[in-house]
């Protein structure tokens, strides 16, 4: 045996030091997300809100704004919509989410992409390139509903805390492969570091779940019949076979998955759509010109 009861013990410090600021990174940042699930956040609401604006103005500094008219005036009636329902007593009860303030804003980009999101805290992007395939107010919901789902459900900020986590135990474990040849030691780091942003994926594979349910849920509570989303993903599957794939869908869910997904929830979303009031049929979007 090479080691001794010395080296074994400094070999353990810095495991020991990642163990303790992994409890403590855990400690801090528990709290509820939605449905009832425990999450790990790495940002509080009032962090988030000033990270979520300052990547607000630098997207917008860099994009084609569109200042006014027909289709802006079309996506913000939606995010009211969206917005108002963020605080009704039902979407809370069904989502189990606290109810939360933020500073609503919302910008519609000139761009062939086909892409919308929002930010922590509230900031909202529409790209044109995605409003053929919303097709109608309630496609439009469908989307921003999912990102707004997104940001209610504080998936930034935990996919924060994930890749910290994720961080210190990698580099505790190389710190404790002291007695490999570096080249060994190089490969099992960058297996290690695979396994790490493999558990990322999946997580970031659940949270796209999580905003299509939060999403939904939402859609109907604003009064947007929810039957509208099966046919906008179906629109937006098929918009990807066509062509290459929008970054919008890189990370989100089979479609085959997310339309089965998206019929369970279906009765919940059902309920929070006739509660809501709200009768009209789907919308035609304003053309852009
Ligand atoms: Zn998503």
């Amino acid at each position: 045996v090479e080691d001794n009861n010395g080296r074994g013990l400094v070999r353990l410090i810095p495991i020991l030091l990642a163990v303790a600021l992994i409890g403590f990174t855990v400690i801090k940042g528990c709290q509820r997300g939605p449905f009832g699930r425990r999450q790990v956040v790495k940002l509080n609401a009032a962090q988030e809100a000033s990270l979520g604006a300052q990547a607000y103005r630098e997207v917008l500094s860099k994009s084609s704004v569109i200042e006014g008219g027909p289709v802006v005036g079309a996506v913000k009636d939606v995010a009211d919509r969206l917005e108002e329902a963020t605080q009704r007593e039902d979407f809370l009860a069904a989502t189990e989410l606290k109810r939360q303030r933020f500073s609503w804003q919302v910008s519609v980009v000139r761009s062939r992409e086909v892409n919308a999101f929002c930010l922590p805290g509230g900031k909202i992007v529409v790209y044109t390139g995605i409003l053929p395939v919303c097709r109608t107010d309630a496609g439009l919901a469908t989307v921003m509903g999912h990102e707004i789902g997104h940001a209610l459900a504080h998936h930034g900020a935990e996919r924060m805390a994930h890749q910290e986590i994720a961080n210190l135990g990698v580099m505790a474990a190389g710190a404790s492969l002291g007695n490999m040849s570096d080249r060994d030691r190089v490969a099992v780091m960058q297996a290690l570091n695979a396994g790490a942003q493999f558990g990322i994926l999946k997580y970031s594979r659940n949270h796209e779940s999580e905003a299509d349910h939060v999403g939904l849920l939402l859609m109907a509570t604003a009064g947007y019949n929810p039957q509208e989303a099966v046919k906008f993903w179906e629109r937006m599957s098929r918009a990807t076979r066509e062509g290459s794939t929008p970054v919008f869908l890189r990370t989100h869910p089979t479609h085959e998955t997310r339309i089965r997904d998206l019929q369970k929830w279906m009765p919940q979303a059902m309920k929070l759509y006739k509660a809501s009031g709200y009768t009209d049929k789907p919308k035609l979007l304003p053309q852009l010109n």
